[in-house]
């Protein structure tokens, strides 16, 4: 506890992405390295539900296309993370989880993140200066998991309303559909039955592959870490990874 402390007063860990399938366990993972580091998960799935929960044009427009494990359009999601990457908690830095899933998105990411990191800081010396995190690269993690146990995680999947996420083959609540730690009830998300999984497979493979083929081969700082483990160790190995990538060059 006390090194968790001190790890996050003293490391910035600036925008990083996790990188993989519907069901790697990206969303559980974030979680962990929320709490760790003091950063702020931004899900775009999650953003996405939210404007669908709330009934706003682009969750009206958003809903069947996720029904159908299809993706929204880029223009719509790079305005969503434009927004909430304009919050004041991104300081620190902050995990995209779910983003970019496309090449349109990644070259959207590279531009904005391009823009704070070359911006002159001296041109308009009057304007905000940039902070800390605005200066850092992205660090990018792919979590690999063999395609046959991901029909497992998302079928199994359930979520809690606060958005804690177990699996009753893997991770199940102790008491069936009660969350472990607020009691409320769990539910399964409307795309995470069998027939929506393949199509946000076929999603992935058609357009997000090529995303992490992107990261892979462009990415200053890309690692891939084995997601097929217990969770904990899953998070020890991102853990380790986004420290050794970070100070790797002092930044
Ligand atoms: P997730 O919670 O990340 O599994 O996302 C659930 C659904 O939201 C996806 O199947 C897509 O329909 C939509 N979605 C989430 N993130 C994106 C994105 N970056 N681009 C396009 N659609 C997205």
């Amino acid at each position: 506890m006390a090194e968790a402390v001190t790890t996050q007063s003293v490391f910035l860990p600036g925008p990083v992405l996790l990188l993989g399938a519907p069901g790697v366990g990206k969303g559980t993972q974030a979680q962990a390295l929320m709490e760790e580091f003091g950063m702020p998960q931004i899900s775009t799935g999650d953003l996405l539900r939210e404007n669908r929960r709330l009934h706003t044009p682009l969750g009206l427009l958003a809903d069947e296309l996720m029904n159908k494990g299809q993706l929204v359009p880029d223009n719509l999601v790079n305005g969503m993370v434009d927004a909430r990457l304009a919050a004041p908690d991104t300081q620190r830095g902050y995990i995209l989880d779910g983003f970019p899933r496309t090449l349109q998105q990644a070259a959207w990411l590279d531009d904005f993140i391009g823009m704070q990191r070359h911006e002159p800081a001296d041109q308009n010396p009057s304007a905000p200066q940039p902070s800390p995190v605005e200066k850092l690269p992205v660090v990018a993690i792919l979590i690999s998991v063999p395609e046959q146990v991901l029909l497992e995680r998302i079928t199994g999947r359930r979520i809690s309303p606060a958005g804690r996420i177990y699996n009753v083959y893997t991770n199940p609540a102790k008491v069936d559909g009660i969350c472990d730690v607020d009691g409320s009830p769990l539910v399964q998300r409307k795309d995470d039955t069998e027939a929506v999984f393949y199509e946000r497979m076929k999603a992935f493979a058609e357009k997000t592959a090529d995303v992490i083929e992107y990261y892979r081969s462009h990415g200053e700082r890309f690692a891939e870490v084995k997601g097929d483990q217990a969770v904990a160790s899953v998070t020890a190995a991102i853990r380790s990874t986004l420290l050794r990538l970070r100070h790797a060059d002092g930044s």
